[in-house]
């Protein structure tokens, strides 16, 4: 009796010392607890439209607060494993993955098929594809739970799109059908190869051969780093014999796990990568060792080609790190508003709210720019040419500074936690792990801000679009006082000067980073003054906009307070958990 007692005596004063510790998000209803997310959809889809799918957000918001979280948990714990051989030794290849990844796939690919609702009618009830708005706001509200399968998601997509568009009939009728299946037991899912040791950033220095033998095209190569590396199709670059060196060399096909009669391709999975995050998820290298493949389009262009999957991805891993943020800001206030230290809560210190606001500002500026971005792909889907230039400028700059952002926002937000933030039963190690890929993945930051600012400005001059349509949102906010409209209408016209004046002078490409960051934080500010002038939307992001001009597109005395009255302030109102008037913020803005 008396050992009894005295376990039961400890085992409640270990639940009072479990009451010490702030609760983690899980359980959470992560559409609901999205402000800046709902308050901003019905700005970038049509009425109807948000009618008809907001069920569909909500039912997300709970999947991934739920069930998808817990199986996020298990699968990053089970990576997944490569059988090399089966027992009679044949290299037949393949991959175990844990049940848990197994059935987020059945969340992702057959419940809500992410990978065919930009292709087709009939995903969600949609009596044609759903708009891109739609479709990266759901990857958003998935990835707040598990990033690793966001990539096999998106890649399908991304592959689909590409064989839709430059594949001819006899192939198109071949792979999309099996593609665009919702039958998770028998689709056939995409992923895109093309980095090899030789190049990831440098892809023309690429090494695979193609070459045409009895009547088909055979791969010949090594590729070094191949995600969803057991995908049914890759879609990959060759260099067909003879072809010139360099880009213009190289070939887009499509390679099949499994030939037409049904043997496996004669490529190898050799082993797969040990990783720093995307654990849940197979990272490989492939051997090619005369693979049958198919060419896709033009042989001439297969860079030009491939690069509208890149694109695509980059847009996606865009949404991926605004939601990735969100997630580390959700945490950081479930903490700041649960944990007790010296006598108060933590967010009443007037340090860790500001340290707050900082890890708020590049997530509602993420937020503001995939939605505005996902729309420009909506109206140049619809033939509009001047949106076909601001998704040209808008998509390198998202992945550039929302993929470098979500780094630091990932490690403060395991700073507010405090010593449990870097354990791994928590959430925050692999919000940390996983946030680093990417700076890699599509392009590093150097190689995204060189697209923007010497393609995309120099080139397609696509910042005099963007430019326009900002001017015009700023014009549209005739509910924000006419003096602060000023202030931002200049500084935005100063960074579109920096980037064309970087674009055009070759001895200033070191400052591509930085005319690229200016761009990002000038389009954002004007995004967000726009957004909060809106009737119904949401006022706070008034004052997010006043931050960036203040930090991002100002000089600032590093031997000042930086933090002045009104900061302070606009912290109260910003994590007041209420609705806040457009009134109660126009003080603040003005002076
Ligand atoms: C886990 C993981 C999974 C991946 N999955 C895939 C996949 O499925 N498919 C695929 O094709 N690739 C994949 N990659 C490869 C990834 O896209 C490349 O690693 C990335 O593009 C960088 O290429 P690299 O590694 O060759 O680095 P490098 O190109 O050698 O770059 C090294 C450094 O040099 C810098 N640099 C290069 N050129 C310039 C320049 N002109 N100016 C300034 N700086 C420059 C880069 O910014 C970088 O900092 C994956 C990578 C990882 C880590």
């Amino acid at each position: 009796m008396d050992a009894l007692a005295s376990q039961r005596r400890l085992g409640e004063a270990a639940d009072r010392g479990a009451a010490h510790l702030a609760p983690d998000c899980g359980g959470l209803d992560f559409y609901a607890l999205d402000r800046g997310l709902r308050a901003l959809l019905p700005l970038y889809l049509r009425d109807q439209d948000f009618r008809l799918l907001e069920p569909h957000f909500e039912r997300l918001g709970v999947i991934a607060g739920g069930r998808l979280d817990e199986l996020a948990r298990i699968a990053d714990k089970h990576p997944p494993v490569l059988r090399p051989r089966d027992r009679y030794g044949r290299d037949e290849d393949w991959i175990d993955y844990h049940g848990a990844y197994r059935e987020m796939e059945t969340i992702a690919f057959g419940d809500f098929q992410f990978h065919a609702m930009s292709h087709r009618a009939g995903t969600l009830g949609f009596d044609r594809p759903l708009p891109s708005v739609a479709k990266y706001a759901l990857q958003y509200l998935f990835v707040q739970a598990e990033f690793g399968l966001m990539c096999p998601i998106s890649v399908t997509d991304t592959s689909i799109h590409l064989i839709r568009k430059f594949a001819d009939q006899e192939l198109r009728d071949y792979l999309l059908p099996k593609m665009l299946s919702s039958d998770v037991a028998t689709m056939w899912k995409g992923t895109q190869f093309m980095t090899e040791r030789a190049g990831g950033s440098d892809v023309g220095a690429l090494e695979t051969v193609a070459r045409y033998e009895d009547g088909e095209w055979r791969l010949y190569g090594d590729k070094w780093f191949c995600s969803h590396a057991d995908a049914d199709v890759a879609l990959l670059l060759a260099r067909t014999e003879g072809a010139p060196a360099g880009t213009k060399g190289l070939a887009l096909f499509a390679l099949p796990r499994r030939l037409m009669d049904g043997r496996r391709n004669a490529y190898r999975i050799v082993r797969l990568k040990d990783k720093l995050g995307t654990r849940s998820m197979a990272s490989g290298e492939i051997l090619l060792q005369g693979a049958v493949a198919y060419l896709v389009g033009d042989i001439n262009v297969g860079l030009k080609q491939m690069m509208e999957q890149v694109n695509l991805s980059r847009l996606s891993h865009g949404v991926r790190a605004a939601a990735m943020m969100r997630r580390c800001l959700n945490e950081a206030m479930a903490s700041a508003r649960n944990r007790i230290a010296f006598g108060r809560t933590i967010i009443e210190y007037p340090l860790l709210r500001r340290q707050l606001l900082k890890l708020a500002l590049p997530v509602e500026q993420s937020l503001s720019m995939f939605l505005f971005t996902a729309h420009a792909m909506d109206l140049a889907n619809a033939g509009d040419a001047d949106a076909e230039l601001r998704l040209r400028i808008l998509t390198p700059l998202l992945k550039f500074r929302a993929c470098r952002d979500n780094i630091p926002v990932a490690t403060s937000a395991m700073e507010v936690r405090g010593g449990n933030g870097y354990i791994e039963e928590w959430i925050n190690p692999r919000l940390i792990r996983d946030a680093h890929i990417g700076v890699l993945w599509e392009g590093t930051s150097n190689i995204n801000a060189l697209d923007i600012i010497t393609r995309a400005v120099g080139k397609s001059r696509a910042h005099h679009a963007l430019g326009t349509t900002l001017e015009q949102l700023l014009d549209a906010a005739t509910a924000i006082p006419t003096g602060f409209r000023n202030r931002l209408h200049d500084r935005l016209r100063a960074a579109l000067a920096f980037a064309e004046r970087v674009a055009a002078d070759a001895a200033l490409e070191a400052d591509a980073r930085q005319a690229a960051s200016a761009l990002y934080h000038a389009t954002s500010a004007v995004l967000m003054l726009w957004e909060a002038s809106r009737p119904d939307c949401d006022a706070r992001r008034a004052l997010l906009a006043r931050l960036l001009l203040e930090h991002r597109l100002s000089a600032q005395d590093p031997l000042a307070p930086a933090s002045g009255n009104w900061e302070g302030e606009a912290a109260e109102l910003i994590f007041a958990e209420r609705k806040v008037a457009l009134a109660e913020v126009t003080g603040m803005i003005e002076a």
